[in-house]
């Protein structure tokens, strides 16, 4: 798989992919969608959905770098996890592979930003050693929200078996944890935007640099059926009405900033614009 990379005027963003599938029944994660609902916006084949309405979702994160500034956002499941949902169970992907071979080396990760604590966000944040979850990215701070660290400490959503265990605890033990607000300037162009719903703590990441602007969407929207259709629900979302809101708001929001949108679950092309049309919007990859 060739690397992809984007630019946002000084930062340069690069998708380092864990995993892709396609041919996904979409029911299997918008439980009130159907596969005719899907087929029925035609611009989404062949990128996100075949001609049977049937979806593809990536896990992926995104490295930002400007200068000598690396951060890395939503580091995916991560390997050799338990995990309740099969096909995130102890798997063995060669994501640090890929990650080196995009020109990263972990010690360079200087900051680790989380959108939410769901487990395929968080994984690489440990790895296993001799029994023990150890930090991979030992250089960087982690940043959480306090809203969203209480309810992983709580557990109780299938998407959080053990997430704090082991790819939480682990950070914060080794000091390299800081909690901040949810909207945050993070100083040099970044900064987190609140967009509660899918989890209570959820925030997006903004990117500003030379007078263009980018949004790390994170899980407030999964796939591009839901700029069509934003009252779609994922399965993962906690709080349905609020993660609605959100999508509506943050779909707007992007469709008039102009900002290259960066679909942290959007397959094959994930960067792009929104597009307002009439009461719903567009995606159309860059
Ligand atoms: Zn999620
Ligand atoms: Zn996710």
């Amino acid at each position: 798989m060739d690397v992809q990379r984007w630019l946002v005027g000084h930062f340069t963003v690069t998708s380092v992919v864990e995993d892709e599938v396609h041919h996904i029944p979409p029911e299997l994660f918008f439980p009130a969608a159907r596969a005719e609902d899907v087929a029925r916006h035609g611009w989404l084949v062949p990128e996100f959905a075949d001609p049977q309405g049937r979806v593809a979702l990536r896990v992926q994160a995104f490295v930002i770098e400007n200068r000598d500034r690396y951060v890395l956002v939503d580091p995916c499941v991560g390997n050799g996890k338990k995990r309740a949902i099969p096909f995130w169970n102890e798997r063995s992907w060669p994501f640090l592979e890929r990650f080196a071979t995009a020109g990263f080396t972990p010690d360079a990760i200087g900051l680790v930003v989380h959108t939410h604590l769901h487990a395929d966000h968080v994984g690489w944040d440990t790895r296993l050693h001799g029994g023990q979850w150890l930090p991979t990215f030992v250089k960087a701070r982690h940043l959480y929200t306090q809203r969203e660290l209480d309810w992983c400490r709580r557990g109780g959503n299938p998407g959080l078996d053990g997430v704090y265990g082991d790819s939480v605890a682990p950070i914060i033990d080794a000091g390299l944890a800081e909690i901040v607000a949810e909207d945050t300037d993070l100083g040099g162009g970044l900064r987190l935007e609140s967009t509660p719903g899918h989890t209570p703590g959820h925030v997006s990441l903004w990117i500003e640099s030379a007078g263009q602007v980018a949004l790390v969407s994170g899980d407030f929207l999964h796939h591009p059926v839901q700029c069509a259709e934003p009252s779609i629900a994922e399965v993962g979302d906690e709080d349905v009405e609020l993660a609605q809101a959100t999508r509506r708001r943050m779909l707007a929001r992007a469709a008039e900033s102009g900002a290259l949108f960066f679909g942290t679950h959007f397959p094959t092309r994930p960067a792009g614009r929104i597009e307002r049309t009439g009461e719903s919007f567009r995606f159309v990859p860059v």
